[in-house]
């Protein structure tokens, strides 16, 4: 059961810390769902949705730590897409996870990530990383979702290269001996499956795609005319111009304003629920009539 109207506009009313956008080892992050939360409660955030890429496996484990541990949980899904060549990722939030249409979708998506995966695993293998493919899924959770980010971890552990973003950029970026083309739906069906399964669709990171003004514009413009419905405004490694900046196209477009650190292991420059703040000037997404809390 999840907790609606007047009891959530209670607990809306105090501030509270949020953070929307997170991964657990059911994608590629580091830590399992019930760590994640319990990892989540040590940083003092009050709010925290799980965000795995292309699937909700660790959202049933991350319901029940939420109630262990006295922290809010909204459910949640980070889905890949496609939009002009560019690799656009959409936050679904509060939805039915075990929505027949999501799950439907998951299976989807999780078909595709092992072709992928597979195939980045044969190519490292001519590099000399032998089994890299069953090494990084022994690494990551049970049936994960495997990213770049897992293969990355992966690498890193090997000793390929000092750190893991070098590792990345090294073998997995465009246009790398690691690399391979991925085939993910368009930004309609992704929005079109968080509606379907009651929740609310979030442009993921927007100052991270390298897209000059005009596409950005394009983007809002075309995920708005689908059904989308918010965009992340505050994260971490940004610039207060950046935020505000993205706090004004929000206002400018209509759409919600969300935070998230995007976390999936710390680092020195990134943890959990830090340095998340939403401009005045924008409605942040837990204003939306659609927003709710599973625990
Ligand atoms: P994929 O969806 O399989 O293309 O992988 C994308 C994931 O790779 C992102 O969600 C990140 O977790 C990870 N990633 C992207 N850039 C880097 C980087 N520079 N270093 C480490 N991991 C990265
Ligand atoms: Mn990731
Ligand atoms: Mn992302
Ligand atoms: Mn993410």
């Amino acid at each position: 059961m999840s907790i609606v109207d007047t009891e959530l506009q209670k607990i809306l009313a105090w501030p509270q810390r949020f953070d929307l956008h997170t991964h657990s080892h059911c994608s590629d992050g580091k830590y399992s769902p019930k760590e994640l939360v319990a990892y989540a409660r040590s940083k003092k955030v009050d709010i925290l949705a799980l965000t795995d890429h292309d699937t909700c496996n660790g959202l049933d484990d991350a319901i029940l730590a939420g109630k262990e541990n006295d922290i809010h949980i909204v459910t949640g899904i980070e889905i890949s897409t496609l939009w002009h060549s560019n690799q656009i990722h959409i936050v679904g939030l509060c939805i039915d996870h075990h929505h027949p249409k999501m799950e439907e979708f998951i299976r989807m998506q999780y078909v595709k990530r092992e072709e992928r995966a597979k195939e980045i695993g044969r190519k490292l293998e001519k590099c000399g990383f032998h089994n890299a493919y069953e090494e990084t899924k022994a690494m990551a959770g049970d049936g994960a979702c495997i990213t770049r980010g897992n293969y990355a971890a992966f690498l890193y552990e090997k000793g390929a290269a000092l750190t893991m973003d070098r590792c990345f950029a090294q073998y997995l970026a465009e246009g790398c001996i690691g690399y391979v083309k991925p085939k993910w739906e368009d930004i309609p069906t992704a929005v079109k499956v968080i509606k379907d399964t009651g929740g609310i669709a979030v442009i993921a990171h927007p100052g991270r795609y390298k897209m000059n003004n005009k596409w950005l514009r394009r983007l809002i413009v075309d995920f708005k005319e689908c059904g989308g419905e918010a965009m992340e405004v505050s994260g971490t490694m940004q610039q207060p111009a950046e935020r505000d900046f993205l706090a004004n196209l929000s206002s400018e477009y209509g759409l919600y304003a969300s935070c998230g650190t995007d976390f999936h292991r710390e680092k020195s420059y990134v943890d959990l629920g830090c340095n998340l703040v939403i401009p005045e000037k924008a409605t942040p997404i837990w204003c939306h009539p659609k927003f709710k809390l599973e625990v």
